[in-house]
């Protein structure tokens, strides 16, 4: 067995990862929006993935010189789950980011559908993605128009349905205008739980074959982490999914664990094998138990 060593520093990223604010995806949009990093190659596909299978082949990455990904390569096949975990600062973002070609990878390849994204369209790529970011942003419109954002066009029925597969039927219900209750400035109104299961139902709206979940970092009662949890359990369904996890809990059913460390993959497996393999994971794993705290 590989002994591995973990600085202090490491045990520490629990509080860093839940403090430090992650890059939120939405956020990025809007960045990306203004600051133009790639730009569509001439013949480009306008044809979204429908499939959803992914592929990172030996994808290296580096910011100004930099190293951030050290030839990752994993494969997430149509339909399966895939779970980022690792320190903060070790490069579970910058996977998301390149995965919606926010940057070029710089060398290495991402596929989808066994195409690569360099050669898909952004729109025809970003189509076929949703995205729950790490902090949601809501609009003070009722709940159903916020939903109804992931996919304009949708009918009350498309935005009823994802609200059940959401598990936010219940608290809908409970509201005195259920869905047309206004979330308040900013989603002010609805706690931390409540919030991302709104986007979890923003994202299954969309209707894309991948799904994206960048856990929220911030401390949850242990009953809005279930109702998230089997939201996103149900709304995985049909979809291949990835997953930055910060609760191991979260991920125990992942088809696939990729432990992430300084850029490189350095355990990957179910949560069995890895907890057997008695590495890295195994120790996050106990430590997150025995202080009950997550960690990413
Ligand atoms: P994680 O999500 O695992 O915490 P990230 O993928 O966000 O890690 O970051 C990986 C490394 O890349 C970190 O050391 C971070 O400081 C660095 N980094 C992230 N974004 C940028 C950027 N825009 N420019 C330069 N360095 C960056
Ligand atoms: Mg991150």
């Amino acid at each position: 067995m590989m002994q591995l060593f973990i600085p202090l520093n490491f045990l520490g990223f629990v509080y860093r990862e839940i403090r430090g604010a992650l890059a939120n995806i939405e956020r990025m949009f809007d960045i990306m929006a203004n600051v133009p990093q790639v730009e569509d190659q001439e013949g480009a596909s306008t044809i979204r993935p429908t499939i959803g299978a992914i592929k990172f082949n030996n994808v290296s990455f580096q910011y100004d010189q930099r190293s951030i990904l050290k030839q990752v390569s994993f494969d997430v096949p149509a339909g399966k789950k895939i779970a980022v975990v690792g320190d903060s600062g070790a490069g579970k973002s910058t996977i998301i980011k390149l995965l919606f070609r926010f940057y070029d990878v710089k060398s290495g390849s991402i596929t989808i559908d066994d195409i690569d994204i360099r050669d898909l369209t952004q729109l025809a790529l970003r189509q076929a993605i949703a995205v729950v970011p790490q902090d949601t942003v809501l609009f003070n419109d009722s709940i159903y128009e916020n939903i109804r954002y992931g996919r304009p066009g949708a009918t009350e029925d498309e935005i009823k349905q994802a609200t059940q597969l959401a598990h936010l039927s219940d608290f809908i219900n409970s509201l005195p205008d259920k869905g047309n209750t206004k979330v308040g400035e900013r989603g002010l109104k609805l706690s931390g739980g409540e919030k991302q299961r709104v986007a979890i139902a923003r994202a299954v709206l969309k209707g894309a074959p991948i799904l994206v979940f960048d856990e929220a970092t911030s401390s949850l009662d242990s009953r809005s982490e279930q109702a998230i949890l089997s939201a996103l359990r149900d709304a995985a369904k049909g979809h291949t999914s990835l997953v930055v996890a910060h609760r191991l809990s979260t991920i125990i059913d992942a088809d696939q664990i990729v432990v992430l460390s300084k850029g490189c993959i350095v355990e990957h497996g179910t949560h069995s094998s890895l907890l057997a393999q008695q590495g890295l994971y195994a120790r996050l794993w106990h430590i997150q138990h025995e202080q009950g705290e997550p960690m990413s």
